[in-house]
């Protein structure tokens, strides 16, 4: 009786580790992946900069602190697509949210937003430090060598939240400023402060 114990009991712990292995392998880690974090950068998600967003303008409105908002770009990452292959991109793409990484602070969020755009927010930061920060990042990527492709550039715009804002007013100005990072001439920041308005 007692062998015959030890064996159902032993099978009924085998079940159960079983079970919780790939519970881990296919389930909890699938979850974890996909809720806040880009699948292919291993950066924060477009959802989860949106929530964050939301908060820090909600926050920047009762402390009365600075906050400001980087949007970057790749130059002409259609052409590296098209002469190395999307595969390559994909890996670029990696290796610039690396690259990116390394030059952000720990109070700052970086997203993978778009395709091949990129956004940061950073918190208690007032926007000629955030243009400072955003020269660096240009810089550092500009002398970066990319795998197989050599070099790679981004154009960048630079805004801070200004009284009044909301979600829209603000994402509206940083992608006004990065656009005219790319109209001149690429592989350049772009600053709008809080005296100019969308054009
Ligand atoms: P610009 O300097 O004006 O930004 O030119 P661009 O070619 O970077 O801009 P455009 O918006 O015309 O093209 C973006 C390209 O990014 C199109 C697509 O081939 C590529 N792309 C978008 N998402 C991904 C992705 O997830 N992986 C790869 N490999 N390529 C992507
Ligand atoms: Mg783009
Ligand atoms: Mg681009």
């Amino acid at each position: 009786y007692s062998r015959y114990f030890t064996i159902t009991f032993g099978a009924n712990l085998f079940v159960i580790a079983l079970v919780l292995l790939l519970y881990k392998k296919y389930i909890y880690n699938g979850m974890a992946a996909s809720a806040v974090n880009d699948s292919l950068t291993g950066i924060f998600n477009k959802g989860y900069f949106d929530e964050y967003l939301e908060y820090e303008i909600a926050r920047t409105k009762k402390k009365q602190r600075p906050f400001s908002l980087i949007m970057l770009d790749i130059d002409h990452f259609k052409l590296v697509n098209d002469t190395y292959g999307h595969n390559r991109g994909d890996y670029a793409l990696t290796d610039l949210a690396a690259v990116v990484g390394k030059m952000k602070r720990n109070s700052d969020v970086l997203a993978r937003v778009g395709g091949e755009e990129f956004m940061m927010i950073l918190s208690d930061t007032e926007l000629a430090d955030a243009a400072r920060i955003a020269e660096r990042i240009r810089k550092a990527v500009d002398e970066h060598s990319f795998d197989e492709i050599g070099r790679m550039t981004v154009s960048l715009g630079v805004t801070e939240f200004t009284q009044g804002d909301d979600k829209n007013s603000i994402l509206k100005r940083v992608d006004s400023a990065l656009y005219r990072a790319k109209a001149n001439g690429r592989n350049r920041c772009e600053i709008i402060g809080s005296e100019e308005n969308n054009e």
